[in-house]
């Protein structure tokens, strides 16, 4: 349950059926973090281009739309397996890092085209200053389906994030580009900028007692890994559109057999439909503000007919939001010419 609330769970599927909640913090195991080699990666050739474009604007609602329609040939959730793991310094990795893996995962281990592309696209889309945090990266897979990719705390500073993809379910870009701007909502509101992380809970992950008393110590959202800031993204979100159903919500949160609490949740779902932009939202604020921001990016400004359509409206509320926003679109639009 601890472990559960402390991962910084970020999942990236849009369909809570596929979607898991759990994640470890543990990512490196012992691994040594070596200063990265000088492999240059290639650069980003971005011409700008309009986000207001109108071409632009229809491809990322495609993109959005094919994504969530998208079918993965899902298999049962296998144990999480580290495949190879990257020290990332800007945008430049590391030599890989290989675990101990079955021979099954030889080829996937082996694919560093793959593995790099995704990372290089990862860089391409999201503007270098908003992910400077992002200190390491990893291969990761729990078989076909499941989890795609997630973001955590890294174990070498409470800081430092890193970034974890499933590299067998990374085969379809429109896929890929919403996951990754999903996990990007949740690097742009979990950041140490925006939750200072707490150094007791970091150092002791595993205490109930050093958890708890975090929590309670904090007055604002909690989304695990600190207190977040009264006026961050994710606290302010928070407070206008969770207040009046979080205890309701806790309470289905606290169920601790997971295939019933994803049918409590499915259930909370079902009563607040017009509130949630997909059934992937209500898992938690957290998830909610992730799947707004990809929203927000991906579809045209709406009308605020709906609380969900007030959640993608409430990032219009910061310049530097519309700001990122448009650079995020016409990093997109040169992607898919
Ligand atoms: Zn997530």
């Amino acid at each position: 349950m601890l472990r559960r609330k402390l991962a910084l769970v970020t999942i990236a599927l849009l369909f809570s059926t596929l979607a898991c909640r759990a994640a470890t913090r543990l990512i490196f195991p012992d691994t040594p973090t070596p200063p990265p080699t000088s492999t240059p990666l290639p650069p980003a050739t971005l011409t700008p281009t309009p986000a207001s474009n109108a071409n632009c604007s229809i491809l990322a609602s495609r993109i959005l739309d094919d994504a969530i329609n998208f079918e993965f040939d899902d298999e049962e959730a296998s144990e999480k397996t580290l495949l190879v793991s990257y020290v990332a310094t800007g945008d430049v990795l590391s030599k890989p890092f290989d675990s101990v893996v079955p021979s099954k995962y030889a080829d996937e281990q082996n694919d560093r085209a793959t593995q790099t592309e995704i990372w290089n696209y990862f860089t391409r889309l999201i503007p270098p200053e908003d992910r400077a945090f992002v200190a390491a990266y990893a291969i990761v897979t729990d078989g076909s389906g499941n989890i795609l990719a997630s973001v955590a705390q890294n174990t070498s500073d409470a800081e430092d994030w890193i970034l974890e993809v499933d590299i067998l379910d990374a085969t379809n870009k429109y896929v890929l580009t919403v996951t990754l701007l999903h996990e990007f909502g949740h690097l742009l509101t979990l950041n140490a900028s925006q939750v200072p992380p707490s150094v007791a809970i970091y150092n002791d992950p595993e205490s109930n007692a050093i958890y708890e008393r975090e929590r309670k110590a904090c007055s604002t959202y909690f989304p695990g890994e600190g207190c977040s800031l009264s006026n961050s993204y994710l606290n302010q979100f928070f407070e206008r559109f969770w207040l009046d159903f979080y205890d309701e919500w806790q309470s289905i949160d606290a169920e601790e057999d997971e295939a019933r609490r994803d049918a409590l949740i499915e259930k909370f779902y079902t009563k607040y439909e017009e509130q949630f932009l997909t059934n992937y939202a209500p898992t938690s604020p957290m998830e909610d503000i992730a799947e707004t921001l990809t929203f927000f990016i991906l579809t045209p400004k709406p009308e605020p007919d709906s609380i969900a359509n007030q959640k993608i409206l409430f990032f219009y509320e910061y310049p530097e939001l519309i700001e990122l926003r448009e650079q995020i679109l016409s990093r997109l639009c040169v992607e898919f010419p």
